[in-house]
């Protein structure tokens, strides 16, 4: 006899957590019959630079998950654009952490909720059937009324019942290096790095340098995004990056970034939806722990809805998760990478270049400050004419 739950999860990163935390916030008792599956153990590795924007950390403090694992607060940001280097500070602007900490806190929080996650249990197969979906992993059959497929950019639950589509797929690598090895400054600055200098070359992405800590100690993470480019030469970028760091033949790891297309990617079928990398994450900078938080709280409200309505079709998920600031952002960010990455990239960047208000509101309304992502363009618009704006606000206190 197979196992029959009411919601299969499958994946425990932070948008299968995330679905689960707010599933039990909003519906205690359906998370009590709910069952994450991880193939892995926590704690896992992830490739990841781990930025996490103060809307991520303000997600989790807001639902009792204390932001307490190891990390570096990032207060200042640097810009290298094709014509330019642009400085910004901002307090508090970005909360690197590592993601084998930051997911196995996020798994507890879960358990000690008392949610069941199951590691170690690889989903190996998926089928819908009249009421709900057939879920075969390498431990037996588990049959769920519904089905949120969190298992990231390769997502099976999105290839057997979703879509199939590859088009969307953007690459990152990325190394970690001693900080004592190079004379990066932007460790003891608080500061991250990105650099857009070969987009006039037709690199559709950028290099980055996060300070961060691997086991207490100083790294500085070194990584190249890029929408467009093979694998040889991500890594050439990657290993001009590194040499800044002293350290241009270091070891690297790389992963795919599958991300959300407004209108044209499917995040629902009948009894599924998905959530995080499955569903797809921000193309312009490859950025997506915040984003899979948000889809968890989306993806958890269809569960209570579909259940209290007995819809399973996943419709309203799919025209919620299009309609909502969350599909609104990830849609500028798609049209913003398009233009960014294009041959008027000069126009481009003219403007953050030229316009500290401009470039404030950008910075802010990307990292989730104070809501920036959710208010109105009339909002946006009125702020900016307000003569404090762009002042830098006072940066108290590192790490
Ligand atoms: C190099 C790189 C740098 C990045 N840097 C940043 C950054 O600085 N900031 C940021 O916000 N985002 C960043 N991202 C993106 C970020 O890592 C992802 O958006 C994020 O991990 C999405 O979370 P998720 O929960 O959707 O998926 P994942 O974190 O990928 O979790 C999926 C889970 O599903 C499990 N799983 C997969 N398949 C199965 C299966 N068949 N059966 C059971 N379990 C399964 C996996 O073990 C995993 O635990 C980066 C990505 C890369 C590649």
């Amino acid at each position: 006899m197979s196992e029959t739950r009411p919601v299969v999860i499958v994946g425990s990163g932070p948008a299968g957590s995330a679905t689960a935390l707010e599933l039990h916030r909003l519906a205690p008792d359906l998370a009590a019959d709910t069952l994450i599956l991880d193939k892995a153990t926590h704690p896992r590795p992830k490739v990841c630079a781990g930025g996490v924007i103060p809307a991520g950390r303000q997600w989790l403090e807001s639902r009792d998950v204390p932001f307490d694992m190891p990390h570096v607060t990032v207060h200042k940001a640097r810009a290298r654009t094709p014509n330019a280097t642009v400085d910004y500070a901002e307090p508090n602007f970005c909360y690197v952490i590592r993601r084998n900490e930051f997911d196995s806190a996020l798994a507890g929080a879960c358990r000690e909720r008392g949610i069941e996650l199951r590691e170690g249990v690889a989903v190996r197969d998926l089928r819908r059937e009249r009421d709900g979906v057939v879920v075969e992993t390498d431990r037996g059959r588990i049959r769920a009324r519904m089905v949120i497929g969190a298992d990231g950019s390769g997502s099976a639950v999105r290839r057997r019942l979703v879509e199939e589509g590859r088009e969307t797929i953007a690459r990152a690598v990325m190394s970690d290096v001693p900080i004592e090895t190079g004379s990066w400054d932007g460790f003891a600055e608080r500061r991250y790095d990105f650099d857009f200098s070969d987009v006039p070359r037709g690199m559709q992405g950028y290099r980055w340098s996060f300070p961060c800590l691997i086991d207490g100690v100083p790294h500085a993470n070194v990584g190249v995004y890029s929408l467009n480019r093979g694998s040889e030469r991500i890594k050439q970028a990657l290993s001009g990056e590194l040499s800044l760091h002293g350290a241009a033949n270091a070891r690297h790891v790389a992963f795919p970034i599958r991300w959300y297309q407004r209108g044209k990617t499917r995040v629902a079928a009948e009894s599924v939806l998905l959530a995080g990398d499955a569903a797809g994450a921000d193309p312009l900078m490859g950025e997506g722990i915040s984003l899979a938080l948000e889809y968890g709280a989306f993806a958890a409200q269809a569960i209570v809805d579909a259940f209290r309505t007995d819809d399973y079709s996943g419709a309203s998920y799919q025209r919620v998760i299009d309609g909502s600031w969350l599909g609104i952002k990830l849609g500028r960010l798609h049209a913003t990478a398009r233009w960014f990455y294009s041959r008027y990239w000069r126009w481009c960047f003219a403007v953050p270049e030229r316009s500290p208000r401009l470039r404030a509101l950008g910075l802010r309304w990307y990292n989730g400050i104070d809501d920036w992502d959710r208010r109105s363009i009339a909002d946006a618009a009125i702020s900016l004419l307000r003569k404090d704006f762009a002042q830098p606000r006072t940066i108290d206190g590192n790490a």
